[in-house]
């Protein structure tokens, strides 16, 4: 059972200290707090985020920032320089099913566009085709790209690990769709899950998915295991892996040694190994960086 809370918020706007290196913005926001998706990776559980509590209803209590729309009309003005929006952080999904509801997602995307400002869209849902309208517009005005995030691309493996999130099959036919659409599309390969999702059958299999399926960038890192993160990752290998609970356990405690990241040979390693399947299917990692449209490229894309 999902509780919605419906909440005023003071701010809406992050900014980063520096530009971010995966999706090169330095404002994002999310309309939401917590997630129904509820995967059992996302670091969204972690306490950096939740410094005062609460994250143990991460994904059965979502905040709903009723004013974020409003908020965020008002602050984009005082952005100097037409930089790129981020819309979602990776610990919400913008379009998780609450958005059906409240439409909070379309609302901001709204003011994106009115203000002119660029925007990139991170997400693990379908209901983002619902917005095409919008993306078409943004693309046209500016610039707008939607990564599509995923652990694998195999929908049965997904069923266990992100059991509340849209099938990759379906998320691969969105993103298809929308590449088709003329919008930018990427992926996020985040988390591979080590000794779940990082076989060399998995990991082949994935990026064919990607490359058959308009993603024109994949970015990719190693899933992190951070203080409740990683005690709610634990409780549901317990309940979903039990038969090879404990050599799954020994390894993670290996990999994981020197703290919440898997130690630097591994991730150097599945690095390696994602970038050549990345040069066979002809794909880049990162996602293309902004330039504002000259006026010729604007009447064009009007046509
Ligand atoms: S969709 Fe993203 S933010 Fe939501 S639970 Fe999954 S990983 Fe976390």
């Amino acid at each position: 059972m999902k509780e919605f809370i419906e909440t005023t918020t003071k701010s809406i706007l992050n900014k980063y200290k520096e530009v971010d290196s995966w999706f090169q913005c330095r404002y994002s926001f999310n309309p939401y707090r917590g997630c129904q998706h509820g995967c059992s990776y996302c670091d969204g559980r972690s306490k950096k985020y939740w410094p005062k509590g609460g994250n143990e209803t991460f994904d059965s209590k979502i905040e709903i920032k009723i004013n974020a729309a409003e908020l965020l009309a008002k602050k984009l003005p005082t952005i100097k320089e037409k930089e790129v929006i981020c819309v979602g952080g990776g610990v919400t999904d913008v379009y998780q099913p609450a958005e059906h509801k409240y439409g909070i997602t379309r609302k901001c995307l709204q003011v994106i566009l009115n203000k002119g400002f660029p925007c990139h869209i991170l997400t693990k849902s379908d209901l983002v085709l619902r917005d095409l309208d919008l993306l078409k517009k943004l693309s046209a005005k500016n610039f707008c790209a939607v990564t599509f995030s995923f652990s694998t691309t195999d929908d049965k493996l997904s069923n266990v690990l992100e059991h509340g999130a849209t099938r990759p099959s379906r998320r691969l036919a969105a993103m298809n769709e929308l590449n088709k659409q003329g919008i930018i599309t990427g992926a996020c390969l985040m988390p591979v899950v080590p000794f779940i999702t990082d076989s060399d059958e998995l990991l082949d299999k994935s990026i064919l998915d990607l490359s058959n399926n308009g993603a024109n960038y994949v970015m990719h890192s190693p899933m992190t295991l951070c203080d409740d993160q990683e005690k709610f990752f634990m409780e549901f290998l317990a309940e979903n892996f039990s038969e090879n609970l404990q050599d799954l356990k020994e390894k993670y405690k290996y990999l994981y040694r020197y703290g919440y990241s898997p130690d630097k040979d591994y991730t150097k390693r599945l690095g390696e190994r994602v970038r050549a399947l990345l040069r066979n299917h002809g794909m880049r990692e990162k996602m293309p960086k902004f330039r504002p449209k000259t006026q010729d490229e604007m009447q064009m894309s009007l046509v």
